[in-house]
C-alpha cells in the first residue's frame, strides 16, 4: 500500500498495537464506556434514578436502578442499545473510523474486527450518528461557503455546478452546501434539497454570526443575504482575489470525494447527509489525539439517544 507520510492529526495518534495493549480484554472496554457515559456518576438510562446497585447475576445485565426496578447496561439508552457485538469491537471500530482520514469501509471492518460486512455496515452507521445534528457554534468568521455536487457519474463537476446555479441541478446528483470558518478551521456542511436562495442563505445565517464577513462564489443565490459578503467570478479566471476565495471549503469537498471514490463506492442520497456530517465531524475534531477523538464519538452517541428518547417520551 503506497501512503503519504502521516497527517498532523495522526502525529500524537495511538497504534494499534497500543490500542490492544489499551484493551486487552472486555472488561477494560465495558470500563471506559462506562467511565465516558456516566461521567457524572452512574445513572438508569431509563429513568434517570442515580440510585442504583449492582444487578443480580441472573439478570444477564449488571446494574439494577431501584426507581424503576429494571436491570441495565452501560450501552442501554445509547447508539449501542440494541448491539449484541462486544464493546472491545466497538472500540476497534470507533478507531479505525477515527483514524482514517476518509473513513472506513464495511468490507475492511468486517475483515479487521471479524463480523459480518452487515454488521459492520450497521456499526459504521451507528458510529456515525455521533455526527448527526451535532449543534456547534456560530461562525465568527471570516467564513467561506461553498456548495458542490456528489453522486452520478459525470467527472466534470464545475461545469454542471455552473448549470446548476442558473436554475436547473445536475440529474441524479445531490447538493452539498457548506461553510468553513477560517479562523477555527471548523466546517459545518450539509445535504440540501435546492441551491436557490432561501436555502443557501437560510445555511449560511444558521451557522454564521451576523457579523461575520462571508466568502462565496458568484452564485446569484448568495446575492443580497444578511451578512457581509464578497464573491469571486470563477468564470473569468478569477480564482483567488486576496481573501475573496473559497479554497478551504474546496479542499474539504476534495476530501469529501476521495472518500465517497475510494472508500464508499456508491453513496445513496439517503445516506449522503450522514457521512457529509462524520467527514464534517471528522475533520473538525482532527487536531485532537487519537482517544479524544475517540471520546468525542461515544459521548456524542449517548447524547443522540437520549435526544431520541427525549423526543419519544
Ligand atoms: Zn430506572
Amino acid at each position: 500500500m503506497t501512503q503519504a507520510a502521516p497527517g498532523k492529526h495522526y502525529r500524537e495518534g495511538i497504534s494499534i498495537i497500543e490500542l490492544g495493549e489499551m484493551f486487552p480484554t472486555e472488561k477494560s472496554a465495558v470500563k471506559w464506556f462506562e467511565k465516558l457515559v456516566w461521567a457524572d456518576g452512574r445513572y438508569c438510562p431509563r429513568c434517570g434514578c442515580t440510585k442504583t446497585k449492582k444487578a443480580a447475576k441472573t439478570s444477564g445485565l449488571p446494574y439494577y436502578c431501584t426507581g424503576c426496578q429494571q436491570a441495565f447496561s452501560v450501552k442501554i439508552g445509547t447508539a449501542l442499545e440494541r448491539s449484541k457485538i462486544p464493546l472491545r469491537k466497538w472500540v476497534f471500530a470507533i478507531y479505525l473510523e477515527m483514524t482514517n482520514l476518509k473513513g472506513v469501509s464495511s468490507m475492511k471492518l468486517h475483515r479487521d474486527i471479524k463480523v459480518t460486512q452487515k454488521t459492520a455496515w450497521f456499526m459504521l452507521h451507528r458510529i456515525r450518528e455521533a455526527w448527526a445534528g451535532e449543534a456547534k457554534a456560530l461562525f465568527e468568521g471570516p467564513v467561506e461557503v461553498d456548495e458542490t455536487y456528489m453522486g452520478g457519474k459525470r467527472k466534470n463537476m464545475a461545469k454542471s455546478k455552473r448549470k446548476e446555479l442558473t436554475g436547473r441541478g445536475p440529474v441524479g446528483k445531490t447538493a452539498v452546501v457548506g461553510a468553513k470558518d477560517r479562523k477555527t478551521n471548523q466546517v459545518a456542511a450539509r445535504v440540501v434539497q435546492s441551491t436557490d436562495a432561501p436555502t443557501l442563505q437560510g445555511f449560511v445565517e444558521g451557522v454564521t454570526s451576523p457579523d461575520a464577513k462571508v466568502y462565496t462564489d458568484e452564485a446569484r443565490a448568495y446575492k443580497g443575504m444578511d451578512r457581509d459578503h464578497e464573491s469571486v467570478n470563477h468564470s473569468v479566471g478569477e480564482y483567488v482575489r486576496e481573501m475573496a476565495h473559497t479554497n478551504g471549503m474546496e479542499s474539504f469537498w476534495a476530501m469529501l470525494k476521495r472518500g465517497y471514490q475510494g472508500v464508499y463506492h456508491k453513496i445513496s442520497p439517503k445516506h449522503l447527509d450522514r457521512y457529509v456530517a462524520e467527514f464534517a465531524g471528522r475533520h473538525n475534531i482532527r487536531e485532537a489525539d487519537t482517544m479524544r477523538q475517540m471520546e468525542a464519538v461515544v459521548t456524542r452517541m449517548v447524547g443522540k439517544r437520549i435526544m431520541y428518547q427525549d423526543l419519544t417520551s
